[in-house]
């Protein structure tokens, strides 16, 4: 079973993400995050992305490309995976299908999570991070037993620079013009299914979890 999340940051994608993975049983595979580690431990890729990421800018497309294309390789991936954040431009798609048509596979689901920009620009204001193990909660709708406090680690949770209000309309308009064109791309590919984002958690997981068990 081989996922694409789609939708705007903040649309709960990573979220969504960790369910399916605890459900059947594959791994999730976050760029931001992977990215995000690199930046935290110094490495030549973190200092090259850092700049891109900060200023809530696409981080260029081969470097992306290739830490995803070395993750698939892994053993964990053998019966699928789910790839929350990647791909974001119509060449990372095009590179992730020839990296995949070299091992005769191919994407099953594009997963659309549908928000309007507003509920984004909401939902982010109130989202945190913890800065030991990277959970995310969100002050409302996922806060920790303890306020300010990590439930998985006891680390200190806190805004992630990015998700900072006007650094969220600029990734919002990124979205728009670089990631949104791949809902037609998936379309075209007779894999996309969209599913509203307004649903909450329960219901946006029950939705998605109807499409998985469709084909
Ligand atoms: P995320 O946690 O998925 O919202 O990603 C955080 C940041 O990492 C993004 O705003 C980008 O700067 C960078 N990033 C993550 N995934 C990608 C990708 N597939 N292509 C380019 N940049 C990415």
């Amino acid at each position: 079973m081989k996922i694409i999340m789609l939708g705007a940051p903040g649309a709960g994608k990573g979220t969504y993400a960790k369910e399916i993975t605890q459900k059947y049983s594959i791994p999730a595979i976050s760029t931001g995050d992977i990215l995000r580690e690199n930046v935290k431990n110094g490495t030549e890729l973190g200092k090259k992305a850092k700049g891109f990421m900060d200023a809530g800018a696409l981080v260029p497309d081969e470097l992306v490309c290739d830490i995803v294309v070395d993750r698939l390789q892994k053993d964990d991936c053998k019966n699928g995976y789910i790839l929350d954040g990647f791909p974001r431009t119509i060449p990372q798609a095009e590179e992730l299908k020839k990296a995949l048509e070299n091992q005769g596979a191919a994407i099953d689901f594009a997963i659309d999570i549908e928000m309007p920009d507003e509920a984004i620009i909401e939902r982010m204001s109130g989202r945190r991070v913890c800065k030991g193990c990277g959970a995310t909660y969100h002050v409302v709708n996922i806060p920790p037993k303890k306020e300010g406090i990590c439930d998985e680690c006891g680390s200190e949770i806190i805004l992630r620079a990015d998700d900072a209000p006007e650094t969220v309309k600029k990734r919002l308009g990124v979205y728009h013009e670089e990631t949104a064109p791949l809902i037609e791309y998936y379309k075209k590919e007779g894999i996309l299914h969209e599913i509203d984002g307004t649903l909450g958690l329960e219901g946006c997981i029950n939705a998605i979890c109807d499409v998985l068990e469709s084909k």
